[in-house]
């Protein structure tokens, strides 16, 4: 099975976490800064902090900027539910924005159109998840130009999209967003196993995701209610969770991310591989945004249904059956049953639904070869039964 995504684990990267498991931390080290630091410099950001998901970055970001009960958070359905689930943990209630119907991202003009009603209504969003889907960055500038008009925040869920570029900067500079999130899984662009990341450039907000991933526990003078009773003492001053990146995690992390630049481009040299070669099938290949340098965390293709004679579920089985590991990403959020029980219906988002009858995730991964690729295209070719 040529799978949809896969780790590359180099020599570098086990020598690495192997001195950690000799070394004094094992948790609570050196090695977490050290990766938040070397994270936050690539990307040109003031702070980073390292936690043990990204679903786990969504969550201190959603509290850190004061979402709670009353409060409405809105995304993009195609996602994974984890963008939308975060606004949940804090007692929100969530909602969706219908998507571009060549990026496949959250859309702006939907987005507008959606403000200008809930302004009416009285119950604008406080937090927008911003979706970088695939690794294609969403129109950040638009997105944070309304934010300025409505007064909402912005959390870049930027899960795909490490590596990748907005306007000729690294995604997670956090020029049009508040908190930026990078996960870490070994499906994405580098992995710690698990794992996640919180970068923002607000020191505030920064000094609030530290207390929450670690049991709103505080060592530091500056935080603590009165003057500390000793050397051993510590405060706890807020409500927080253990939400830490290991050491060994964070080691695999540093010379993960020593590669970035060259998976990013490998990615890309792949996906434009893709584009040529699919030209001469009935599918519709990523468009992608001149702005926009894509981290290719995945490559989605929409079939042309009307132009062949299978179905949308025929092809990707046909797929699978020849051992080609294709996906979709992603089935829509609202249409999970947790999410229908709250009222959405099916066909509330339609660019959304018309996205998820025709889009097939081909397998994409720095260490994919040429000739595994042709397989690919040539079994999607049969899949669909085209000369
Ligand atoms: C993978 C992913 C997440 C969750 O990441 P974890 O590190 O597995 O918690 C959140 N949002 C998106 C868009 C993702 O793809």
């Amino acid at each position: 099975m040529i799978p949809y995504g896969r780790q590359d684990i180099q020599q570098a990267d086990i020598d690495a976490v192997l001195q950690v498991l000799q070394s004094d931390f094992l948790t609570q080290g050196p090695i977490v800064p050290r990766f938040e630091q070397a994270v936050a410099a690539k990307v040109g950001a003031r702070h980073a902090h390292a936690v043990n998901s990204a679903t786990s970055a969504l969550h201190i970001a959603c509290l850190a900027l004061g979402l709670g009960e009353g409060d409405w958070l809105w995304t993009t359905p195609i996602t994974f539910v984890a963008s939308a689930n975060c606004g949940r943990y804090c007692g929100a209630q969530v909602d969706f924005v219908d998507i571009d119907s060549r990026t496949y991202n959250l859309c702006p003009t939907a987005l507008e159109a959606k403000l200008e009603r809930a302004e009416a209504q009285g119950r604008l969003p406080k937090v927008v998840v911003a979706v970088h889907l695939c690794g294609q960055p969403c129109d950040m500038q638009a997105i944070h130009t309304l934010s300025r008009r409505y007064g909402f925040h912005i959390i870049e869920d930027a899960s795909h999209a490490i590596g990748g570029k907005y306007q000729g900067e690294y995604i997670g500079s956090g020029r049009y967003s508040d908190i930026t999130v990078f996960s870490f899984h070994p499906v994405k662009i580098i992995t710690t196993a698990e794992g996640g990341m919180a970068l923002t450039n607000d020191d505030a907000l920064a000094s609030r995701m530290d207390l929450l991933r670690s049991h709103g526990v505080t060592k530091d003078p500056e935080l603590m209610t009165h003057e500390s009773d000793g050397p051993w003492y510590y405060q706890q001053v807020d409500l927080g969770f253990n939400y830490r990146m290991t050491e060994l995690q964070a080691a695999l992390g540093v010379t993960q991310l020593e590669r970035l630049d060259d998976y990013v481009a490998r990615r890309n040299a792949l996906a434009e591989r893709y584009d040529s070669q699919l030209t001469r099938l009935p599918v519709v290949t990523p468009w992608q945004h001149p702005d926009s340098y894509s981290g290719r965390h995945l490559y989605v293709i929409r079939l042309k249904l009307d132009e062949i004679d299978v179905s949308h579920r025929q092809v990707f089985k046909s797929l699978r059956e020849q051992g080609i590991g294709v996906n979709l990403h992603y089935i829509p959020v609202h249409t999970q049953p947790y999410y229908l029980a709250m009222g959405f219906q099916r066909n509330d988002f339609p660019e959304a639904q018309r996205y998820y009858a025709e889009a097939i995730s081909l397998p994409l991964y720095p260490t994919m070869t040429t000739a595994q690729q042709d397989e690919v295209v040539n079994a999607l070719q049969q899949a669909m039964e085209v000369a």
